[in-house]
């Protein structure tokens, strides 16, 4: 029997098959779903047909070629990175964004800046001290934007801020989420637009990180354990070591000691650098003071503009010898999840298909 009622198919297809990836959108926007220790629950069945709960939800069937179609206007050809405009290094003037940042802090510096000319209000990001649970937060400051500075390695359900700062009254949001909230963001922008009141209109500025994997939260118990609950400065996972710093001192633990806590939902991510975000930020895996930008809509691009011309951030062409280790570490991920998974939720044409048979 089909199922067509929206929270049966979302306890149905993702809750229950443990591809909820605590992205928190659907929280706050139905009164019988709420978040414990960053799960998602539904505490009643609730009975509506066609509810935004599934509609937005980033595991939700969703038509990749028609994602593309409807924020690009095109289909992609690059079938790595997705559709962008430009491949950049960039990183943020200020040393406050520099020394609070995971790396340059440009995502920090574009946030505040963002804020400061009045593109938006408010901005949904992921705060509280590295090494303990984070929390969703709502920045309208440059000080509440320093205060969520870098990176939190779990699926924090930062967007169900959003869905409170809109039933607030804000009207033009920006959102920093790994790709699955950006996926989540970006159909609620879609889909409810019309009329303008909805909430998808008030989400003006989407900026993507890339994330291969988030960790559940079993991770700070583990942190706690291995540091002996010292106070922890900051947190960063390379692609050998998970670096801990506490006061004065550095830890360094081979990252296959936390695998064990990668959500498994995250396995079956096919988009590692946040393909729908009007821009993407990484890291450079090389130099801390940088990080790597995708340009991707016209609104990415007038922001990064802008910026660069009041001297917030400076950027410099792609190194040319690293495009290579980019796509093969995307393009592997991305294979990997089709190969191994067959992912239910994700539609794609045949051209994705071909890519992957030529390597992606
Ligand atoms: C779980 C996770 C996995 C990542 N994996 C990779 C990777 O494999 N390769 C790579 O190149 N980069 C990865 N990143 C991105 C990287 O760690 C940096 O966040 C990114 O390069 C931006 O750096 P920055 O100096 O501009 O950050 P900052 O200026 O410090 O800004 C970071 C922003 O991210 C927000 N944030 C922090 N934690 C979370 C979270 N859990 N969920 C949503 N938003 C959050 C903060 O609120 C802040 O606004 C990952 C990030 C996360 C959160």
């Amino acid at each position: 029997m089909e199922i067509t009622i929206s929270s049966k198919r979302l306890q149905q297809e993702v809750i229950q098959t443990e591809l909820c990836t605590s992205c928190g959108m659907c929280i706050g926007l139905c009164p019988y779903i709420k978040s414990f220790k960053e799960k998602t629950a539904f505490i009643h069945q609730c009975q509506v047909d066609d509810g935004k709960c599934y509609n937005i939800c980033p595991r939700g069937e969703t038509d990749w070629p028609q994602m593309d179609q409807e924020i690009f206007g095109k289909q992609r050809t690059d079938h790595v990175l997705g559709n962008y405009n430009q491949l950049l290094f960039a990183r943020a003037k200020e040393s406050d964004f520099s020394q609070k940042g995971q790396y340059s802090g440009l995502t920090s510096a574009l946030v505040s800046y963002a804020l400061s000319i009045g593109e938006i209000d408010g901005a949904v990001l992921s705060g509280g001290e590295p090494g303990k649970m984070p929390e969703p937060t709502l920045a309208t400051t440059r000080d509440d934007v320093l205060a969520a500075a870098g990176s939190k390695y779990s699926a924090v359900p930062t967007l169900l801020s959003l869905n409170k700062a809109i039933e607030e009254g804000f009207k033009n949001l920006g959102v920093v989420g790994r790709p699955c909230q950006v996926l989540a963001a970006r159909k609620m922008q879609l889909r409810y637009n019309n009329p303008s009141d909805l909430p998808g209109n008030k989400i003006k500025l989407i900026i993507g990180l890339f994330c291969f994997w988030a960790l559940s939260p079993e991770f700070y118990e583990f942190l706690a354990e291995k540091t002996k609950g010292a106070n922890i400065a900051s947190l960063d996972i390379t692609t050998e070591d998970l670096v801990v710093r506490t006061n004065g001192e550095e830890l360094k633990l081979p990252v296959e000691n936390i695998r064990r806590f990668i959500c498994p939902t995250c396995q079956q991510c096919f988009d590692p650098t946040s393909e729908f975000a009007d821009l993407s930020i990484g890291s450079t895996e090389f130099d801390p003071g940088w990080n790597t930008l995708i340009i991707r809509t016209d609104k990415g691009r007038e922001l990064i503009e802008q910026s660069i011309k009041d001297g917030i951030i400076e950027v410099y062409t792609y190194p040319a010898e690293r495009i290579p280790l980019l796509l093969q570490a995307v393009g592997n991920k991305k294979k990997r999840v089709l190969e191994e998974w067959e992912p239910t939720y994700l539609k794609l044409n045949e051209s994705y298909h071909r890519a992957v048979e030529r390597g992606m």
